[in-house]
């Protein structure tokens, strides 16, 4: 099992030097035309040769909306290999029967995927194998080099391919690692909407062999990625502000720089003080991952010493954002929705704005306050990303610092998000605790809890505690597990998809000891029952 992973690792060092010499030639060949890009034969680039063998296997990594697994024991450059080329032969066999009948649009896109990876080691040699596999199946690649997952959103719509797939583990320990999928317009693909079926082909390997290889684009220009991020904000009414921005040696850097060097141009009067920055696959600071409480301090304590308005922190693939007022304080991320919401409404007024049923006080009460509709979807982004299409929504937040736009193809972005939070601060003249401390004491919450189960299942817990409340008549929605709404309080209890978790969200309109004594007989209540603290 372990031959694996090290040959994985080992192999990379090989590659990365391949690597930057390839990126240096881009970046020479780019600084003249940022349209061009260098096609190169496939041989040149993918270093995977797969079997020619493709016995049936089994692959456990597959999840609901996407490929995760850990090294060497469900992830491996031919699980890779054959992901890339089963996901690349599905869209294909779609395109061609789209485009005898020309019955739907996918018959105008380019028969390309796009792809890209994180900085962590093992990035590169899987996306190879993928690219490998693709090129095998016919169809042209667009390789975005070092990248988030939002650039292989925006470049899956921009260059009109069939989809797009982007090679990470986002903030996950350095054994794992991952694949996300994405379908044409950068449309979510979940198990019962095209993942199953790329499994099965995956993992028959009953793959056509009469296919023309495919070419392969390096493509590492993020220049039309940053022009449209940009579009967000007016860059004249931004005000004198000092950031803090911690990348934590993910993939951000590069995109920060390239933000900050915008915000210069424009002569917006932005200083950023840059922590952890340089992308480092060692993780020399920790796995990026600001929901861990110790890889907050170092932007805390930035935040205090640079005396900056605001503090900025990414996971590994930057999907997420996650802030820090100018005391240093971490913001909840369902804090955050509802700062967008407003910073959304005040620019577009009555605008549908989408938000999930964990904790809804405070998105509400924003929404209602600056005429905006307020959309209700169930949690997880192909959830969010569809109610939004057909809500037409301008914005949609998860309290998990995911963060959805219209015009970012209804796809969530890391850069927006605090993009659109200077521009705020700028226009509003307060500082950001000012814009959501008030929020905070009117509408406080617990925070999600999260409970292992040891003796009851789920559904047995969650019809459990409806019978519980039953004599206390409250509001009741099943959309997402169980919320009960008693009007001065309510809460959200749902199981996990993945883990044997439940998990409980509570919250009041402005009563923090109700919202402590709730929360501790509910939690007293689920050891009852079994769950105790995760
Ligand atoms: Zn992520």
């Amino acid at each position: 099992m372990y031959c694996l992973l090290i040959r994985l690792i080992v192999s990379v060092s090989l590659n990365t030097a391949w690597l930057i010499i390839v990126l240096l030639t881009t970046s020479f060949y780019h600084c003249s035309c940022a349209r061009n890009f260098i096609i190169m034969p496939t041989s040149a680039t993918t270093s995977y040769q797969p079997t020619t063998k493709f016995d049936p296997i089994t692959i456990s990594s597959f999840k609901a909306y996407d490929i995760r697994g850990e090294l060497g024991v469900n992830l491996d450059e031919e699980i890779s290999y054959r992901i890339g080329r089963a996901f690349a032969q599905i869209l294909y066999q779609r395109y061609q029967a789209a485009a005898q009948t020309q019955a739907d649009d996918v018959a105008t896109l380019k028969p390309a995927i796009v792809i890209g990876s994180d900085i962590r080691h093992s990035s590169e040699q899987l996306k190879q194998a993928a690219i490998k596999g693709i090129v095998d199946a016919g169809v042209d690649v667009i390789d975005l080099g070092m990248s988030g997952t939002e650039e292989v959103y925006f470049a899956t719509s921009h260059y009109q391919a069939l989809g797009g797939i982007e090679v990470t583990a986002s903030h996950n320990p350095i054994n794992y690692n991952g694949l996300k999928l994405i379908k044409e317009h950068s449309k979510p693909i979940s198990a019962d909407d095209g993942l199953a079926e790329i499994q099965a082909l995956a993992e028959s390997g009953q793959f056509t062999t009469d296919n023309q290889s495919g070419k392969l684009q390096l493509l590492t220009d993020k220049s039309a990625y940053i022009n449209h991020v940009m579009t967000f904000i007016d860059t004249d009414k931004l005000k004198p502000l000092k950031l803090v921005v911690n990348s934590g040696n993910g993939s951000a850097g590069p995109v920060v720089d390239l933000l900050i060097d915008k915000l210069a141009q424009a002569d917006a009067p932005i200083e950023v003080t840059k922590l952890h920055h340089a992308p480092d696959g060692s993780f020399p600071n920790g796995i990026p991952n600001p929901m861990i409480e110790a890889n907050r301090v170092a932007t805390q304590k930035a935040v205090l010493e640079n005396s900056a308005d605001l503090g900025i922190a990414f996971d590994g693939d930057f999907d997420r954002c996650f802030l820090f007022d100018e005391r240093g304080e971490f913001i909840d991320g369902s804090y955050i929705v509802g700062m967008l919401a407003q910073a959304f409404l005040n620019k577009y007024p009555s605008e549908s704005i989408v938000y999930d049923p964990r904790v809804i006080y405070n998105t509400e009460a924003v929404i209602e306050e600056h005429n905006g509709k307020a959309v209700i979807s169930k949690s997880g982004h192909s959830f969010i990303k569809q109610v939004m299409r057909d809500s037409g929504a301008i914005y949609g937040g998860e309290m998990s610092a995911h963060h959805y736009f219209r015009d970012f193809f209804y796809c969530d972005s890391g850069m927006i998000p605090w993009l659109l939070t200077i521009e705020l601060l700028s226009i509003t003249g307060k500082t950001l605790s000012e814009l959501v401390t008030g929020y905070i004491a009117a509408y406080p919450s617990s925070g999600e809890l999260n409970f292992r189960l040891t003796t009851h299942d789920a559904a047995a817990i969650i019809s459990a505690i409806e019978a519980k409340f039953s004599n206390e008549q409250p509001i009741k929605s099943t959309l997402d597990g169980l919320s009960l709404n008693f009007g001065d309080w309510r809460f959200n209890l749902r199981a996990s998809n993945t883990e044997p978790l439940i998990r409980l969200n509570i919250e009041s309109r402005g009563d923090q000891p109700l919202l402590a004594a709730k929360t501790q007989e509910i939690q007293q209540w689920l050891a009852t029952q079994g769950a105790v603290p995760a």
